[in-house]
């Protein structure tokens, strides 16, 4: 069996800042490499920067600066928002890397050579936005079906990638690989684009037009730009062809893209793959959006979030945890502060934090701050053990098909579990008969070790938080990566040892109510009571009125009264 994995982000286009979508992205290529990691596989994780393209020249310009320092400044920026929400890629690429470019030129050549990139004249509907031509099929309004601008009409001579030929190999391949595109819903997208006849891709741009790309090998006066660039930076990092990384990681490639992107990942990129004698990527792991609802946002986060504003107020591991549990893999999902808080709140503080700190404070209560010595086990202890195997198992299968708030939902019930137990065991009643020291012993001691793997299994997920708990657990600090295999073994938590008590893990979250609004005027009705019959008709309540026969006024009690009350 393959014991290496790779997983890639998608390199992301220096136009713009780092947000949320791009740090969603990033945090789950970050999590599945410390998942194969904690597995004992030997991994690999790239993302990286992609930097040529019109959009580029034009956002250089608006700054005044040549497209290089526009880019270096952009790239930086990304390479640094990343460790700080604990993601730790290991290759940053950019495609104005001089080894990037020589892969490029290097499969241009190839492909080229054998007959799969020609020469044609082509007019058509252009977006500058995304830098690409329009089918009629696409146009909708005669406008970008993207941007809703209105499109350029361009004619020009350029190259063409036969991507046609290779249209039947790419269905039988996504039907010979249920799961090659997951979730399904985006293999059945792109099976069902792939039922109209695929047209050729144009890949160059004449010099004249756009400088600010890679020069085709075959023709000095045009550039290679956006696909045939931005795609094989996967095999590029990877020193393809000759590298001993390509041929150890390329088997074992997992790509992570938001659904914006398939169209290019789903269908080019498998073929030029074809075209140029590689083998197929292994999965193709498509995410939907985040949506801001912007009226639950506060002018201190702005429109466009930055995620490195989300980690200074909420801290890295507290974002990464409500991005993978909050969002269904492949469905879109609603960012708001207000689910971001209620998470934190909830799941975090109350739960897992308060978890921690009351089993810590027993300890140190009752135990001196030293891990006690476990008693015989009854068979609450042998559930919990179990329960934990169990919950080992499906948090490895839902981590591998990258359902990550499956993973998290099943983990929270050890936690779940582990307050009910504390709840169930009394401790503190325990703590009280001193015939009874041995079962409290065993008690704090299944507790302290099953939050031990429970540290474990959340590392992946939350790195910080699973070394913060580790370490105050006596057991840190510990070589990097956490072995699931070895560590995951009851009784790994030596008795004796010496607690590390640090801060809470997860502060609550106060949320500053803006002054309530003033109580709504009581409507002046008297409280329901029991249905009653008055002269034969059944009453459901009942209003005191006087007047003259014409107009009624209510009659409303000067202060509260009991349902029931008598009038007199
Ligand atoms: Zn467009």
């Amino acid at each position: 069996m393959n014991r290496t994995f790779y997983v890639t982000t998608p390199i992301y286009y220096v136009n713009a800042e780092p947000h949320i979508g791009h740090a969603y992205s990033t945090i789950v290529a970050d999590t599945l490499n410390r998942f194969y990691r904690a597995q004992g596989y030997e991994t690999r994780f790239q993302t990286g920067t992609d930097e040529h393209g019109e959009k580029v020249v034009q956002a250089a310009q608006k700054e005044g600066k040549d497209p290089q320092p526009y880019v270096d400044r952009i790239s930086q920026l990304f390479r640094q928002t990343w460790p700080e929400l604990n993601i730790q890629p290991d290759h940053f690429i950019r495609t104005t890397d001089p080894e990037h470019m020589a892969v490029v030129t290097a499969i241009l050549s190839r492909v080229y050579e054998s007959g799969d990139i020609y020469f044609s004249e082509y007019g058509g509907q252009y977006c500058l936005g995304c830098e690409r031509f329009y089918t009629e099929r696409e146009i909708v309004d005669g406008r970008c079906p993207d941007h809703q601008t209105p499109l350029t009409f361009i004619k020009e001579a350029n190259y063409f990638f036969r991507m046609s030929a290779y249209q039947d190999w790419l269905i039988r391949h996504l039907q010979e690989n249920p799961d090659f595109i997951r979730p399904e819903r985006y293999r059945n997208e792109v099976l069902s684009f792939l039922k109209e006849p695929l047209e050729d891709l144009c890949i160059s741009r004449p010099k004249s037009r756009l400088t600010w790309g890679i020069p085709l090998p075959f023709d000095e006066n045009y550039v290679t730009y956006v696909w045939f660039d931005a795609l094989i930076n996967y095999l590029a990092g990877l020193g393809y062809p000759d590298g001993p990384l390509f041929s150890k990681f390329w088997p074992s490639v997992e790509h992570i893209i938001a659904k914006d992107i398939l169209k290019p990942h789903g269908i080019y990129w498998p073929i030029m793959l074809q075209a140029a004698g590689i083998a197929p990527y292994r999965h193709l792991n498509v995410h939907g959006y985040w949506n801001l609802d912007q009226s639950k946002i506060s002018k201190s986060l702005g429109n466009v979030i930055h995620p490195r504003q989300l980690k200074d107020r909420f801290g890295a591991d507290a974002v990464r945890y409500f991005f993978l549990r909050e969002m269904v893999f492949g469905l879109d999902a609603q960012f708001s502060e207000e689910n971001l808080i209620q998470r934190i709140n909830a799941d975090l503080a109350n739960n897992l934090g308060n978890c921690f700190s009351r089993t810590l404070t027993m300890i140190e209560k009752y135990c001196g701050g030293f891990i006690p010595e476990s008693g015989e086990p009854g068979p609450e202890e042998q559930r919990m053990k179990e329960h934990l195997l169990k919950v080992r198992e499906t948090v490895s299968q839902e981590v591998r098909k990258v359902t990550f708030h499956k993973a998290l939902m099943t983990l929270w019930e050890v936690i779940d579990g582990a307050n009910k137990y504390v709840d169930a065991q009394a401790p503190w009643a325990l703590a009280k008969d001193p015939a009874l020291q041995d079962r409290l012993g065993t008690v704090l001691y299944v507790l302290a070790e099953t939050l031990r793997q429970t540290a474990i299994l959340l590392s992946p997920f939350m790195p910080q938080t699973a070394r913060s708990m580790l370490d105050q657990l006596g057991c840190g600090p510990e070589k990097e990566p956490v072995s699931w295999e070895e560590e995951l073994v009851w009784g790994r938590l030596a008795p004796g040892t010496p607690l590390a008590r640090g801060t809470a893990l997860f502060p609550r979250i106060e949320v500053k109510k803006e002054t309530p609004p003033p109580p709504p005027r009581k409507v002046p009705t008297v409280e329901m009571k029991a249905p009653s019959l008055l002269m034969g008709v059944e009453s459901q309540a009942m209003l005191l009125a006087t007047g003259d026969g014409k107009r009624l006024t209510v009659v409303v009690p000067e202060g509260a009264v009991p349902p029931g009350a008598k009038v007199k």
